[in-house]
Protein backbone atom coordinates (compact mmCIF):
# COMPACT_ATOMS: atom_id res chain seq x y z
CA UNK A 1 0.00 0.00 0.00
CA UNK A 2 1.08 3.46 -0.90
CA UNK A 3 2.39 5.53 1.84
CA UNK A 4 -0.43 8.56 1.64
CA UNK A 5 0.57 10.03 4.99
CA UNK A 6 2.32 12.93 2.93
CA UNK A 7 0.55 13.10 -0.67
CA UNK A 8 0.31 17.02 -0.79
CA UNK A 9 0.72 18.99 -4.02
CA UNK A 10 3.34 21.95 -4.00
CA UNK A 11 0.99 24.18 -2.25
CA UNK A 12 -0.10 21.78 0.31
CA UNK A 13 -3.02 20.78 -0.92
CA UNK A 14 -4.06 17.46 -0.09
CA UNK A 15 -6.16 14.85 -2.39
CA UNK A 16 -9.44 14.59 -0.99
CA UNK A 17 -11.99 14.41 -3.71
CA UNK A 18 -12.58 12.93 -7.43
CA UNK A 19 -14.95 14.13 -9.79
CA UNK A 20 -15.80 11.01 -12.24
CA UNK A 21 -17.58 11.69 -15.60
CA UNK A 22 -19.37 8.94 -16.41
CA UNK A 23 -20.07 9.89 -20.24
CA UNK A 24 -19.29 13.27 -22.38
CA UNK A 25 -22.90 12.88 -23.88
CA UNK A 26 -25.50 15.32 -22.34
CA UNK A 27 -29.60 15.65 -23.43
CA UNK A 28 -28.98 19.25 -22.88
CA UNK A 29 -26.76 21.95 -25.17
CA UNK A 30 -26.92 24.50 -22.46
CA UNK A 31 -25.39 27.30 -24.58
CA UNK A 32 -22.38 28.14 -21.72
CA UNK A 33 -21.58 24.71 -22.10
CA UNK A 34 -21.81 22.64 -24.76
CA UNK A 35 -23.23 25.20 -27.74
CA UNK A 36 -25.05 23.65 -30.54
CA UNK A 37 -22.76 25.13 -32.57
CA UNK A 38 -20.12 22.97 -31.60
CA UNK A 39 -21.05 20.12 -30.25
CA UNK A 40 -23.85 19.46 -32.75
CA UNK A 41 -24.85 16.59 -34.76
CA UNK A 42 -21.35 15.90 -36.49
CA UNK A 43 -19.85 16.19 -33.27
CA UNK A 44 -17.70 12.83 -32.29
CA UNK A 45 -18.89 12.25 -28.76
CA UNK A 46 -16.31 9.01 -27.23
CA UNK A 47 -17.18 5.40 -28.83
CA UNK A 48 -18.26 2.79 -25.90
CA UNK A 49 -15.09 0.98 -26.03
CA UNK A 50 -13.07 4.08 -25.57
CA UNK A 51 -14.84 4.91 -21.68
CA UNK A 52 -13.78 3.38 -19.00
CA UNK A 53 -16.28 0.25 -17.73
CA UNK A 54 -17.34 0.29 -14.15
CA UNK A 55 -15.28 -1.75 -13.11
CA UNK A 56 -12.59 -0.01 -14.74
CA UNK A 57 -13.97 3.43 -12.73
CA UNK A 58 -14.56 1.38 -9.40
CA UNK A 59 -10.88 -0.24 -9.82
CA UNK A 60 -9.48 3.38 -10.16
CA UNK A 61 -11.58 4.75 -7.16
CA UNK A 62 -10.34 2.31 -5.07
CA UNK A 63 -7.15 3.36 -5.98
CA UNK A 64 -8.10 7.18 -5.18
CA UNK A 65 -9.37 6.33 -1.58
CA UNK A 66 -6.26 4.67 -0.45
CA UNK A 67 -4.45 7.75 -1.54
CA UNK A 68 -6.85 9.63 0.19
CA UNK A 69 -9.99 11.00 -1.51
CA UNK A 70 -12.89 10.89 0.70
CA UNK A 71 -15.50 12.40 -1.46
CA UNK A 72 -16.49 11.02 -5.28
CA UNK A 73 -19.34 12.75 -6.94
CA UNK A 74 -20.37 11.88 -10.34
CA UNK A 75 -20.42 13.94 -13.62
CA UNK A 76 -20.52 14.11 -17.24
CA UNK A 77 -21.86 14.83 -19.61
CA UNK A 78 -25.41 13.80 -18.18
CA UNK A 79 -24.61 10.92 -15.80
CA UNK A 80 -28.01 10.17 -16.16
CA UNK A 81 -27.50 8.98 -19.53
CA UNK A 82 -25.03 6.57 -18.72
CA UNK A 83 -26.99 3.06 -18.97
CA UNK A 84 -27.07 1.28 -16.01
CA UNK A 85 -25.31 3.90 -13.03
CA UNK A 86 -27.21 2.29 -10.23
CA UNK A 87 -25.01 -0.37 -10.74
CA UNK A 88 -21.92 1.64 -10.45
CA UNK A 89 -23.24 3.45 -7.69
CA UNK A 90 -23.71 0.52 -5.66
CA UNK A 91 -20.17 -0.18 -6.13
CA UNK A 92 -18.82 2.69 -4.99
CA UNK A 93 -20.83 2.94 -2.28
CA UNK A 94 -18.86 -0.18 -0.83
CA UNK A 95 -15.57 1.47 -1.07
CA UNK A 96 -14.19 1.64 2.35
CA UNK A 97 -12.93 5.44 2.86
CA UNK A 98 -15.30 7.18 0.27
CA UNK A 99 -17.41 8.59 2.74
CA UNK A 100 -19.44 10.86 0.64
CA UNK A 101 -20.82 9.82 -2.78
CA UNK A 102 -22.83 11.93 -5.00
CA UNK A 103 -23.82 12.80 -8.24
CA UNK A 104 -24.75 16.59 -10.68
CA UNK A 105 -27.22 16.18 -12.50
CA UNK A 106 -29.67 18.52 -15.53
CA UNK A 107 -32.24 16.49 -13.36
CA UNK A 108 -34.58 15.44 -16.59
CA UNK A 109 -34.17 12.60 -15.56
CA UNK A 110 -34.48 12.37 -11.88
CA UNK A 111 -38.52 11.78 -10.75
CA UNK A 112 -37.70 8.71 -12.96
CA UNK A 113 -34.59 7.26 -11.53
CA UNK A 114 -34.29 9.18 -8.19
CA UNK A 115 -35.78 6.02 -6.37
CA UNK A 116 -32.91 3.48 -7.81
CA UNK A 117 -30.55 6.27 -7.29
CA UNK A 118 -31.35 5.91 -3.42
CA UNK A 119 -31.53 2.20 -3.23
CA UNK A 120 -28.29 2.09 -4.50
CA UNK A 121 -26.43 4.02 -2.05
CA UNK A 122 -26.21 7.13 -3.66
CA UNK A 123 -26.04 9.84 -0.47
CA UNK A 124 -27.42 13.16 -1.91
CA UNK A 125 -27.31 15.04 -5.43
CA UNK A 126 -26.66 18.82 -6.64
CA UNK A 127 -29.70 19.10 -9.81
CA UNK A 128 -28.71 22.33 -12.04
CA UNK A 129 -31.32 24.49 -12.78
CA UNK A 130 -30.47 27.81 -14.15
CA UNK A 131 -34.11 29.51 -14.09
CA UNK A 132 -37.87 29.14 -13.14
CA UNK A 133 -39.11 30.85 -15.67
CA UNK A 134 -39.91 27.93 -18.70
CA UNK A 135 -39.05 30.34 -22.03
CA UNK A 136 -35.69 31.41 -20.19
CA UNK A 137 -34.93 27.62 -18.76
CA UNK A 138 -35.89 26.31 -22.46
CA UNK A 139 -33.57 28.85 -23.80
CA UNK A 140 -30.50 27.83 -22.00
CA UNK A 141 -31.11 24.37 -21.98
CA UNK A 142 -31.33 24.77 -25.96
CA UNK A 143 -33.12 21.83 -25.87
CA UNK A 144 -36.77 22.98 -25.07
CA UNK A 145 -36.84 21.19 -22.28
CA UNK A 146 -39.79 22.33 -19.48
CA UNK A 147 -38.71 23.51 -16.91
CA UNK A 148 -41.55 21.92 -14.26
CA UNK A 149 -39.38 18.50 -15.03
CA UNK A 150 -36.69 19.43 -13.26
CA UNK A 151 -39.04 20.64 -10.43
CA UNK A 152 -40.52 17.40 -10.28
CA UNK A 153 -36.82 15.51 -10.31
CA UNK A 154 -35.83 17.86 -7.39
CA UNK A 155 -39.21 16.60 -5.26
CA UNK A 156 -38.88 13.11 -6.48
CA UNK A 157 -35.35 13.55 -4.98
CA UNK A 158 -36.34 14.58 -2.08
CA UNK A 159 -38.82 12.15 -1.43
CA UNK A 160 -36.67 9.36 -1.93
CA UNK A 161 -34.57 10.32 0.82
CA UNK A 162 -31.98 12.12 -1.63
CA UNK A 163 -32.45 15.77 0.32
CA UNK A 164 -31.31 18.57 0.80
CA UNK A 165 -30.39 18.96 -2.53
CA UNK A 166 -28.03 21.33 -3.94
CA UNK A 167 -29.68 23.18 -6.94
CA UNK A 168 -26.70 24.86 -9.32
CA UNK A 169 -27.78 28.58 -10.89
CA UNK A 170 -24.94 29.64 -13.27
CA UNK A 171 -25.94 33.03 -13.80
CA UNK A 172 -25.06 34.99 -17.27
CA UNK A 173 -25.33 38.51 -17.55
CA UNK A 174 -28.02 39.49 -19.83
CA UNK A 175 -29.89 36.11 -19.97
CA UNK A 176 -30.72 34.88 -16.32
CA UNK A 177 -30.01 37.61 -13.91
CA UNK A 178 -33.57 38.19 -13.70
CA UNK A 179 -34.21 34.43 -12.21
CA UNK A 180 -32.09 35.07 -9.62
CA UNK A 181 -34.79 36.07 -7.08
CA UNK A 182 -37.54 33.83 -8.07
CA UNK A 183 -35.34 31.17 -7.51
CA UNK A 184 -33.92 32.27 -4.58
CA UNK A 185 -37.61 32.87 -3.40
CA UNK A 186 -38.76 29.32 -4.12
CA UNK A 187 -36.19 27.62 -2.32
CA UNK A 188 -36.36 29.63 0.25
CA UNK A 189 -37.75 27.53 3.53
CA UNK A 190 -37.55 24.13 1.36
CA UNK A 191 -34.11 22.94 3.16
CA UNK A 192 -32.93 22.96 0.04
CA UNK A 193 -29.95 24.99 -0.87
CA UNK A 194 -29.45 27.14 -3.47
CA UNK A 195 -25.91 27.81 -4.75
CA UNK A 196 -25.21 30.94 -7.48
CA UNK A 197 -22.50 29.96 -9.46
CA UNK A 198 -20.34 32.72 -11.17
CA UNK A 199 -20.12 32.17 -15.00
CA UNK A 200 -16.55 30.44 -15.78
CA UNK A 201 -14.10 30.75 -18.67
CA UNK A 202 -14.03 26.64 -19.03
CA UNK A 203 -13.15 25.18 -22.25
CA UNK A 204 -12.76 28.01 -25.19
CA UNK A 205 -16.01 27.01 -27.13
CA UNK A 206 -18.69 29.20 -24.99
CA UNK A 207 -17.34 32.18 -26.12
CA UNK A 208 -16.83 33.73 -22.62
CA UNK A 209 -16.44 37.55 -21.50
CA UNK A 210 -15.46 38.79 -18.11
CA UNK A 211 -18.91 41.05 -18.98
CA UNK A 212 -20.80 38.16 -18.78
CA UNK A 213 -19.97 37.46 -15.37
CA UNK A 214 -22.78 38.56 -12.43
CA UNK A 215 -20.04 38.51 -9.87
CA UNK A 216 -20.97 37.38 -6.34
CA UNK A 217 -21.14 40.84 -4.74
CA UNK A 218 -23.88 41.67 -7.18
CA UNK A 219 -25.59 38.28 -6.64
CA UNK A 220 -25.24 38.97 -2.97
CA UNK A 221 -26.75 42.53 -2.93
CA UNK A 222 -29.63 41.49 -5.08
CA UNK A 223 -30.74 38.68 -2.36
CA UNK A 224 -29.72 41.03 0.63
CA UNK A 225 -32.52 43.82 -0.98
CA UNK A 226 -35.16 41.19 -1.30
CA UNK A 227 -34.51 39.09 1.67
CA UNK A 228 -31.78 40.30 4.43
CA UNK A 229 -28.98 38.09 4.59
CA UNK A 230 -25.80 37.54 6.95
CA UNK A 231 -22.97 35.46 5.93
CA UNK A 232 -22.07 31.78 7.66
CA UNK A 233 -18.85 30.43 8.54
CA UNK A 234 -17.29 27.90 5.98
CA UNK A 235 -17.89 24.46 7.04
CA UNK A 236 -15.27 22.60 6.25
CA UNK A 237 -11.71 23.39 4.33
CA UNK A 238 -12.09 23.54 0.73
CA UNK A 239 -15.98 24.53 0.91
CA UNK A 240 -16.56 25.98 -2.90
CA UNK A 241 -19.37 28.19 -2.11
CA UNK A 242 -19.82 31.35 0.44
CA UNK A 243 -22.60 30.77 2.45
CA UNK A 244 -25.30 33.20 3.80
CA UNK A 245 -28.19 32.61 5.70
CA UNK A 246 -31.92 34.55 5.34
CA UNK A 247 -32.00 36.30 8.66
CA UNK A 248 -35.75 35.24 9.06
CA UNK A 249 -34.36 31.74 9.55
CA UNK A 250 -35.55 30.53 5.90
CA UNK A 251 -32.49 28.29 5.28
CA UNK A 252 -29.51 29.61 3.49
CA UNK A 253 -27.70 29.99 -0.09
CA UNK A 254 -24.88 29.89 -1.18
CA UNK A 255 -22.26 31.70 -4.04
CA UNK A 256 -19.51 30.19 -5.82
CA UNK A 257 -17.20 32.57 -6.93
CA UNK A 258 -14.61 31.68 -8.78
CA UNK A 259 -13.71 34.30 -11.39
CA UNK A 260 -14.18 37.27 -8.36
CA UNK A 261 -12.87 35.47 -5.78
CA UNK A 262 -10.89 32.21 -6.69
CA UNK A 263 -10.31 29.62 -4.22
CA UNK A 264 -7.44 27.48 -5.65
CA UNK A 265 -5.90 27.87 -2.58
CA UNK A 266 -8.22 24.85 -1.13
CA UNK A 267 -8.49 23.13 -4.24
CA UNK A 268 -8.46 19.01 -3.34
CA UNK A 269 -9.98 17.83 -6.33
CA UNK A 270 -8.99 15.35 -9.03
CA UNK A 271 -11.29 15.11 -12.03
CA UNK A 272 -11.42 11.80 -14.19
CA UNK A 273 -12.69 11.86 -17.88
CA UNK A 274 -15.12 9.66 -19.07
CA UNK A 275 -11.81 7.75 -21.00
CA UNK A 276 -9.94 7.51 -17.82
CA UNK A 277 -7.90 10.96 -18.33
CA UNK A 278 -6.75 12.44 -15.44
CA UNK A 279 -7.13 16.05 -14.35
CA UNK A 280 -5.62 18.09 -11.92
CA UNK A 281 -7.67 21.30 -12.44
CA UNK A 282 -11.00 22.29 -14.19
CA UNK A 283 -8.98 24.82 -16.48
CA UNK A 284 -6.18 22.26 -17.33
CA UNK A 285 -4.75 21.78 -21.15
CA UNK A 286 -4.38 17.99 -21.03
CA UNK A 287 -4.99 14.85 -18.60
CA UNK A 288 -2.64 11.66 -17.56
CA UNK A 289 -3.60 8.81 -19.20
CA UNK A 290 -5.11 6.10 -16.69
CA UNK A 291 -6.67 4.35 -18.59
CA UNK A 292 -3.40 3.53 -20.80
CA UNK A 293 -2.29 1.92 -17.51
CA UNK A 294 -5.11 0.02 -16.95
CA UNK A 295 -5.43 -1.85 -20.15
CA UNK A 296 -2.08 -2.23 -20.21
CA UNK A 297 -1.95 -4.44 -16.83
CA UNK A 298 -0.41 -1.98 -14.45
CA UNK A 299 -1.05 -3.15 -10.98
CA UNK A 300 -3.12 -0.80 -8.42
CA UNK A 301 0.56 -0.19 -6.79
CA UNK A 302 1.87 0.79 -10.49
CA UNK A 303 -1.39 3.08 -10.72
CA UNK A 304 -1.00 4.85 -7.38
CA UNK A 305 2.32 5.60 -7.96
CA UNK A 306 1.63 7.17 -10.89
CA UNK A 307 -1.41 9.34 -9.67
CA UNK A 308 0.68 10.12 -6.30
CA UNK A 309 3.17 11.20 -8.50
CA UNK A 310 1.54 13.65 -10.33
CA UNK A 311 -0.44 14.73 -7.34
CA UNK A 312 3.16 16.32 -5.59
CA UNK A 313 3.82 18.54 -8.65
CA UNK A 314 0.73 19.49 -9.06
CA UNK A 315 0.50 22.93 -8.76
CA UNK A 316 -2.18 24.27 -10.85
CA UNK A 317 -4.32 27.43 -9.81
CA UNK A 318 -5.64 28.81 -13.11
CA UNK A 319 -8.06 31.08 -11.09
CA UNK A 320 -5.82 33.15 -9.31
CA UNK A 321 -4.03 33.76 -12.52
CA UNK A 322 -6.82 34.46 -14.68
CA UNK A 323 -6.97 37.77 -16.55
CA UNK A 324 -8.28 38.87 -20.07
CA UNK A 325 -5.76 37.37 -21.62
CA UNK A 326 -5.93 33.75 -20.65
CA UNK A 327 -9.10 33.43 -21.89
CA UNK A 328 -8.36 32.00 -25.13
CA UNK A 329 -5.54 29.45 -23.73
CA UNK A 330 -6.69 25.91 -24.49
CA UNK A 331 -8.41 24.58 -21.70
CA UNK A 332 -10.57 21.17 -21.56
CA UNK A 333 -13.87 21.34 -22.17
CA UNK A 334 -16.44 21.05 -19.04
CA UNK A 335 -18.59 18.44 -20.39
CA UNK A 336 -15.51 16.30 -20.86
CA UNK A 337 -14.09 16.36 -17.16
CA UNK A 338 -17.30 17.43 -16.00
CA UNK A 339 -18.10 19.95 -13.31
N1 LIG B 1 -25.07 17.44 -16.86
C1 LIG B 1 -24.88 17.63 -15.46
C2 LIG B 1 -25.49 18.93 -15.00
O1 LIG B 1 -26.12 19.62 -15.83
O2 LIG B 1 -25.40 19.25 -13.83
C3 LIG B 1 -23.43 17.52 -14.99
C4 LIG B 1 -22.35 18.17 -15.81
S1 LIG B 1 -22.39 19.93 -15.89
C5 LIG B 1 -20.95 20.25 -16.89
C6 LIG B 1 -21.89 20.38 -14.24
C7 LIG B 1 -22.13 21.79 -13.80
O3 LIG B 1 -21.29 22.65 -14.51
C8 LIG B 1 -23.54 22.30 -14.04
O4 LIG B 1 -24.06 22.79 -12.83
C9 LIG B 1 -23.32 23.42 -15.04
O5 LIG B 1 -24.27 24.43 -14.89
C10 LIG B 1 -21.94 23.89 -14.69
N2 LIG B 1 -21.30 24.65 -15.76
C11 LIG B 1 -21.13 24.30 -17.06
N3 LIG B 1 -20.49 25.28 -17.75
C12 LIG B 1 -20.23 26.27 -16.85
C13 LIG B 1 -19.59 27.54 -16.94
N4 LIG B 1 -19.08 28.01 -18.09
N5 LIG B 1 -19.47 28.28 -15.81
C14 LIG B 1 -19.99 27.83 -14.64
N6 LIG B 1 -20.58 26.64 -14.49
C15 LIG B 1 -20.72 25.88 -15.58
Amino acid sequence: MTDTTTLNDTRARPLRDLRISVTDRCNFRCTYCMPKEVFGRDFHFLPAGEILSFEEIARLARIFAELGVRKVRLTGGEPLLRRDLTTLIAMLAEIEGIEDLTLTTNGSLLAKLAPALKSAGLARLTVSLDSLDDAVFRAMNDVDFPVQRVLDGIDAAAEAGLGPVKINVVVKRGINEESILPLAAYFRGSGHIVRFIEYMDVGTTNGWRLDDVVTAAEIARAIDAAYPIEPVAASYRGEVANRYRYKDGRGEFGIIASVTQPFCGDCTRARLSSEGQLYTCLFAARGHDLRALLRDGASNADIARFIADIWRVRDDRYSELRTAQTVDVPKVEMSHIGG
